[in-house]
């Protein structure tokens, strides 16, 4: 590796440290030319297959730019659309995939960005999953309503015997 002060064409590794998520490595490297020292993180490479059939190292810049264009008009800033795409990657990295394709990577945009925003994400999901019709959105607004109804029932613990009566 590069020395980044002098360009010198190697250095030397004086210190290796795995994160506590296990899931990188820091590098504490020293310029034999120049003697300064720099540090290297060390990640598995994340890479998208395009449609095209070309792969790609994993963006996070890319999935901002896909999810921003559904924020529009809707309150969400760009530390939450960053936090978003942070968490898609933690996601993906967390299954152990080192490989995907753009609808893998959509999918798992969803969950996030619906606990983010409901519009943006009917907006979103529209267009990844191709809806077609006003039935499409009605099934999308209908299990959005469903699911929010469970979570106001779990907010309700003394509705437990009313859940068991309906099975
Ligand atoms: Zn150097």
């Amino acid at each position: 590796m590069h020395c980044p002060f002098c360009r010198h064409a190697d250095s030397r590794v004086v210190d290796s440290r795995t994160s506590d998520d296990g899931a990188s490595i820091r590098r504490r490297r020293q310029c034999p030319e120049c003697n300064r020292r720099f540090s290297t993180v060390e990640t598995a490479s994340l890479s998208v297959v395009k449609r095209s059939g070309v792969t790609e190292p994993f963006s996070r810049e890319k999935v901002v730019n896909g999810v921003r264009k559904a924020c529009q008009g809707r309150p969400v800033s760009d530390d939450d659309l960053a936090l978003l795409a942070q968490r898609v990657e933690e996601t993906i990295r967390a299954s152990g995939t080192a490989e995907l394709d753009a609808y893998e990577i959509g999918l798992t945009i969803l969950g996030p960005l619906r606990e983010l925003d409901e519009v943006a994400y009917l907006r979103f999901a529209s267009v990844y999953q191709a809806f077609n019709s006003l039935e499409d959105f009605e099934a999308a607004i209908t299990v959005l309503r469903a699911e929010r109804d469970v979570a106001l029932d779990e907010a309700r613990p003394s509705d437990d015997e009313a859940r068991s009566e309906q099975g």
